[in-house]
């Protein structure tokens, strides 16, 4: 039986990789910041919460790293945890930094002072390629990151490429576009419209602010994304690999389909504060997962109506307390 370690195993990501690797018949061990008090909620939203053995390391520790690694002895290890809020990043840009850049510096130098056979995953961000000059992005694009955030990621992925080549480490990016869920946290962009929407529907609130809504993203669903993470251990060498549907919609495109799910008219509800914009910001991207396709066999599937369609019915079921 194999064993996986995952960190940020409470994060949406973490949530939807313990039950995909549980149904592939690994043991999976999460790493969190503080057992004692661990949100487990989005383990507890898919059903696994009692199988995943959950494990307290300080991800900023060498030694502490070090040790629950060898204690673990895994045979993959999912790299998840991050500062993961761009907005926040520029309140945090320093906290960003460091975490996101020391977390993945430290358990790749644990993994090759151990010489563990150990694969590992680092969690990179499409966020990296920041002011693209042409779309869709691929592999080979250039990054110029434009938030702290994205800055923190493009350091952390070049460390992960970086002991790849130099030390010979099973080390692979998956460079993931934004991928959405009814677990996302409440401070990302596509939960708030969600949530907001149906406070809306329910009478709990008037009207909702936004940033600016002509911002275009490419947004995929959670559960396919974190299959592509696996693939990429499961191949002979180590890659990396963007993955994305492929195709970018506005933020209003989103605003408009999630309200008319609950039959309201955005238009009457949401207000545009140009307050929420941030100091730099994506105007569109979108990437191209045709590598993804070819060598992982990765296929995403699923149109944008019917993406957001299922967004807004998985939060009525958490909203009922229903498993997901
Ligand atoms: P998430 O829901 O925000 O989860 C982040 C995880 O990181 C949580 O488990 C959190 O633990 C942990 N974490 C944060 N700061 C920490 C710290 N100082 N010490 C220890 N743990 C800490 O993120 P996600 O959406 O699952 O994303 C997973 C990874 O993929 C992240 O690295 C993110 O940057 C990256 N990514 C995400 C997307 C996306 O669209 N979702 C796209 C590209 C890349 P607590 O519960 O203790 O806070």
């Amino acid at each position: 039986m194999k064993k996986a370690l995952i960190t940020g195993v409470t994060g949406q990501d973490g949530a939807y990789l313990s039950r995909l690797l549980l149904g592939e018949g690994y043991r999976v061990c999460g790493l969190v910041r503080d057992s004692t008090h661990p949100d487990l909620g989005n383990l507890r939203a898919l059903g696994v919460q009692d199988r995943v053995e959950i494990v307290t390391v300080n991800l900023l520790d060498l030694s502490n790293v070090i040790a629950v690694l060898s204690q673990q002895g895994p045979q993959e290890v999912y790299h998840l945890a991050a500062q993961s809020s761009v907005g926040l990043s520029f309140q945090q840009p320093i906290g960003t930094m460091e975490f996101n850049v020391q977390s993945t510096l430290n358990l790749l130098e644990a993994l090759r002072i151990a010489r563990s056979a150990a694969r590992f995953y680092h969690a990179s961000s499409s966020e990296m390629f920041g002011r693209v000059q042409a779309l869709p992005v691929t592999e080979e694009t250039a990054l110029h990151p434009v938030s702290p955030y994205a800055v923190s990621k493009a350091a952390a992925h070049w460390a992960t490429v970086n002991y790849r080549e130099s030390y010979g480490l099973f080390a692979c990016c998956g460079i993931l576009f934004n991928h959405e869920s009814a677990l996302r946290g409440g401070q990302f962009v596509t939960k708030k419209i969600i949530a907001g929407a149906l406070a809306i529907s329910r009478g709990a609130l008037e009207r909702l602010s936004l940033g600016d809504l002509s911002v275009r993203r490419d947004w995929g669903y959670a559960p396919h994304y974190v299959r592509a993470m696996w693939l990429m251990l499961q191949q002979d060498k180590p890659d990396d690999y963007v993955i994305a549907t492929g195709r970018s919609h506005s933020l209003e495109d989103f605003t408009r389909l999630a309200f008319a799910e609950v039959g309201l008219d955005w238009r009457e509800r949401v207000t545009s504060d140009p307050r929420l914009a941030r100091p730099s910001d994506i105007s569109d991207i979108y990437g191209d997962p045709a590598k993804a396709r070819r060598e992982l066999g990765w296929h995403y599937g699923m149109e944008f109506p019917e993406l957001v369609a299922r967004l807004v019915a998985e939060e009525q079921a958490l909203y009922r307390g229903e498993t997901l």
